[in-house]
């Protein structure tokens, strides 16, 4: 069976061909600058080298229209017919309450999705066109829809529920939500095959640490909590992300400079975070080295960013009353001897202790960084979202076939 996942932004379509039976990666690649002038298609087929092609590309139509097109070009093609794709899973970011799980897309689900885009102004539209794109250009083709927020739907009330008035929760559903679902679940069940323990019996702390970054709490396989809230601004120092701040800055903020609800937005989620501290840039990359030349603001975000991992580590080991796993992942998590090693400092009493040269070989391999006597297992895994939102549509789409024929059959 063969999956296409999408992965739908304002101005860009990230995709993969999967041979789901063989998790196999047939191709890979993304259009990006979509409505622009001079939109990219990267594109790599698992044997033959990257190509990239250069032309306008208006819309997400047009981009999936390319996406399939250049899947079944004889020269760079990995498929000879359009009906070889078994099924379309869609990363979509966010479900609300209405969505605990993947789904198969009709008509009905799409006027839910429609419902939730009032959560998720900023993703869930383009989330949605690509949806619409692949009913248009793959008609009869099954489309799933996979959720960011689907894994921490189980979460309890405790650790959702905000302190403002309930009935703004029941009014409008503002709780915790969570992002990074897929991440958190499959790097979570990772771990567990790695120390060969069922997930079931361990205690579990998740850092998805990328351009965004959150971190989750996975007590016995469920996601207890989680950093990211109602919004994917919450919790921890990002890129361009303020993460955790006195709600109050944000109204003094906006009276002293008269700054309008866009503009305080735009602030929060583009102007923040490594970015706003430093001044110096978003990336991780740039502000190590800037740190390392002396700059010492660069090395104040770097500091704030550690710490703030530091704190949640904390506080997830209080919530699950103890800690097996600690796992690092993301462009971030995967690549930084740095970050990792600033984030374990001091936690030795937590059982937390980090074997500096298995940490400096770990870059984007799975491996184990802790020392012998750590009783904590540190853990980096390479994150693969796009391999658990094709499971995700294998799964779905069997079991609603499984529902059809017991239909058929009653
Ligand atoms: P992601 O969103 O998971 O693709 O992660 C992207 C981020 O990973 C970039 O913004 C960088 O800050 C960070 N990153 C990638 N490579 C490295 C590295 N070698 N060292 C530190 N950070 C890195």
């Amino acid at each position: 069976m063969k999956i296409l996942v999408l992965n739908c932004g304002s101005s860009s379509v990230k995709y993969q061909f999967i041979d789901i039976d063989k998790s196999y990666v047939l191709a890979k690649g993304m259009v990006s600058r979509i409505g622009m002038s001079a939109s990219v298609l990267v594109h790599k087929p698992h044997d033959r080298p990257e190509i990239t092609i250069s032309g306008e590309i208006l819309d997400h139509i047009v981009a999936v229209e390319h996406v399939i097109a250049i899947l079944l070009s004889p020269n760079h093609g990995v498929m000879k017919d359009k009906s070889e794709i078994s099924a379309v899973g869609h990363r979509v970011v966010h479900g609300g309450e209405k969505f605990p799980d993947s789904v198969l897309v009709d008509r009905d689900v799409m006027q839910v999705l429609r419902s939730c885009i009032e959560l998720a102004p900023l993703h869930n539209p383009h989330n949605i066109r690509g949806i619409n794109a692949c009913m248009q250009i793959l008609p009869g083709i099954p489309q799933v829809a996979v959720f960011d927020t689907a894994f921490h739907q189980k979460m309890p009330p405790f650790a959702y529920i905000y302190g403002i008035p309930y009935i703004l929760y029941k009014k409008y559903g503002i709780r915790r939500y969570g992002f990074h679902g897929t991440s958190h679940f499959y790097v979570s069940r990772r771990a567990a095959r790695i120390m060969r323990r069922p997930i079931e019996e361990l205690k579990i702390i998740t850092c998805h640490l990328g351009n965004g970054a959150s971190m989750t709490a996975v007590k016995g396989g469920i996601s207890v909590d989680t950093s990211m809230g109602f919004t994917p601004l919450e919790g921890l120092l990002m890129g361009t992300r303020s993460g955790d701040l006195d709600p109050a800055i944000i109204l003094h903020v906006m009276a002293r400079e008269e700054l309008s609800l866009h503009e305080a937005n735009t602030l929060l989620n583009k102007h923040s975070g490594m970015q706003g501290i430093s001044g110096v840039s978003s990336d991780m990359r740039d502000i190590i080295a800037e740190s390392q030349k002396g700059n010492t603001i660069a090395q104040l975000a770097l500091d704030v960013y550690c710490y703030r991992i530091r704190k949640y580590i904390g506080a997830y080991a209080a919530a699950m009353g103890g800690l097996d796993a600690l796992v690092f992942t993301a462009g971030i998590g995967e690549n930084s001897p740095v970050v990792r090693k600033k984030c374990c400092e001091n936690l030795e009493f937590l059982g937390i202790q980090i074997d500096d040269e298995k940490n400096e070989e770990a870059i984007r391999v799975e491996t184990e960084i802790q020392t012998d006597d750590s009783s904590v297992k540190v853990l980096c895994i390479p994150t693969n979202e796009e391999l658990v939102i094709a499971l995700d549509t294998k799964r779905i789409i069997e079991e609603a076939k499984e529902r059809k024929e017991m239909h058929k059959g009653l």
